[in-house]
């Protein structure tokens, strides 16, 4: 029987014309299992195919039309860059397809962007941009490098060396300083010690999404030097996006496993689980709201640790070394939960949709950049969900879910608020 050479590498969309050309358009990427629904008002996952009712949209159309581009069957143009931009890689088209077909949808989304940058057609303008403000002031808002530790108050406690490294991110150095704050507050509230990176530069995220593969793939080499040069033996993020960066796509970009790095990668949520578990952090001023969380995509479905593949497909499309898939099952989706609920006075609710179901605020990987109105809608139709269960406060744990619902919620009776200001709230006493 013939057999192909794959690998699990999105920077060749000939990886996964098999994928592409095995969608049946069942249209598992769409809805979620009725199994798991009340009703069908909240049973959608995709948000690009939420803010555009057409096919192509959906991960059943972009498949298609990846392998007529593959196939050199079509040709790019504004609309069809759109169609390919005009999605924040989610990840739920890749959950739901592989609890019935295995396919790697999201892996041929990326291999699609990346495809689009390499014939010269993307990424979109605003991208290009970011790309600029990175490559000459290291931070996706173009704001002065020098500003970058402005959050960093001299009330708090940070070493010059200890094994713990708190990486901040763009967003959380120069616009939500309040979660840097509250998170080196809560390191400082359970008597850890922590240093931040000598010079700290952008993880890439929006690089790596939008399918410039090369820019992100030196920026990760930059990031994991200085990291190892300081000696940490733990990185900790308290944004999402930065977590999927450092956990999955530098492996993914440096053709290693997640289990090489040489240094641990973890998000506040797990450090917080930790903690509580350990006794060190001690959440005892009561917080009298019924709260609702929201699984940020990079830190739950997305965040699966990586592992290069490489093998042979043979007949009916089976493949040889055995392949374990990515399924969004190694999500941290207990830990926030845990401390949640470990927060005396909380009325904690879930919402219909939640962990590798939970339906993305639409905000991430050059979405809200390049498309305003998706990430709007996205988490309007969040907020909805909200509302349905009466919960009066919405924590999520990554800066860009953050600012995108508050945006969203204005004029609604709801509060937005960070996984790393409701712990401080808590610990306030
Ligand atoms: S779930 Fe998979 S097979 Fe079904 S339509 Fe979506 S991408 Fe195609
Ligand atoms: S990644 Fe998310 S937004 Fe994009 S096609 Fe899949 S479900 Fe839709």
């Amino acid at each position: 029987m013939p057999t192909t050479k794959f690998s699990l590498d999105p920077s060749d969309i000939n990886n996964f014309t098999y994928d592409m050309s095995r969608c049946i358009k069942c249209k598992g990427c769409y809805w979620v299992e009725h199994t798991y629904q009340p009703g069908a008002r909240f049973a959608t996952r995709c948000p690009s195919n939420v803010w555009n009712d057409f096919d192509a949209y959906g991960a059943f159309g972009k498949m298609r039309i990846g392998l007529a581009l593959a196939e050199g069957r079509l040709e790019w143009t504004p609309k069809l860059l759109e169609i390919i931009y005009a999605d924040p890689l989610c990840g739920a088209c890749d959950v739901g397809c592989k609890r019935n077909l295995d396919l790697e949808v999201e892996l041929s989304l990326e291999s699609l962007r990346v495809k689009a940058v390499k014939d010269g057609a993307g990424p979109m303008p605003v991208h290009k941009k970011i790309a600029q403000n990175i490559a000459t002031k290291h931070n996706v808002y173009g704001a002065p490098h020098g500003n970058r530790k402005q959050w960093a108050t001299g009330d708090l406690k940070i070493e010059e060396k200890a094994d713990l490294l708190y990486f901040v991110g763009c967003t959380a150095s120069y616009g939500n300083k309040e979660i840097a704050q509250s998170t080196a507050k809560i390191l400082n509230a359970t008597g850890t010690p922590f240093m931040l990176m000598p010079e700290e530069w952008c993880c890439g995220n929006t690089l790596q999404s939008v399918g410039m593969l090369d820019e992100a793939r030196a920026l990760a080499k930059r990031n994991i030097e200085m990291v190892k040069s300081t000696g940490a033996k733990r990185v900790l993020l308290s944004c999402a996006e930065g977590y999927r960066m450092w956990k999955v796509e530098y492996p993914k970009l440096l053709n290693i496993a997640t289990a090489d790095l040489g240094f641990e990668v973890v998000h506040l949520v797990e450090f917080a689980d930790e903690a509580l578990q350990k006794g060190s952090l001690r959440p005892a001023k009561p917080v009298n709201k019924r709260v609702t969380y929201h699984d940020s995509c990079s830190i739950s479905r997305l965040a699966d640790p990586w592992t290069p593949y490489s093998g042979e497909r043979g007949w009916m499309g089976t493949v040889n070394p055995r392949l374990k898939r990515r399924r969004g099952t190694q999500g941290l989706y207990a830990q926030p939960r845990n401390v949640i609920n470990a927060i005396p006075g909380i009325d904690f609710v879930e919402m219909i949709r939640t962990r590798e179901n939970a339906f993305c605020c639409g905000a991430g990987r050059g979405t809200k950049e390049a498309f305003p109105t998706l990430a709007s809608s996205s988490a309007k139709h969040r907020l909805e969900e909200v509302k349905e269960i009466g919960a009066e406060v919405l924590v999520s744990a990554c800066p860009w879910c953050k600012n995108n619902f508050a945006s969203a919620a204005a004029g609604d009776n709801v509060k937005v608020m960070d996984f790393s200001e409701l712990i401080l709230a808590s610990l306030d006493a």
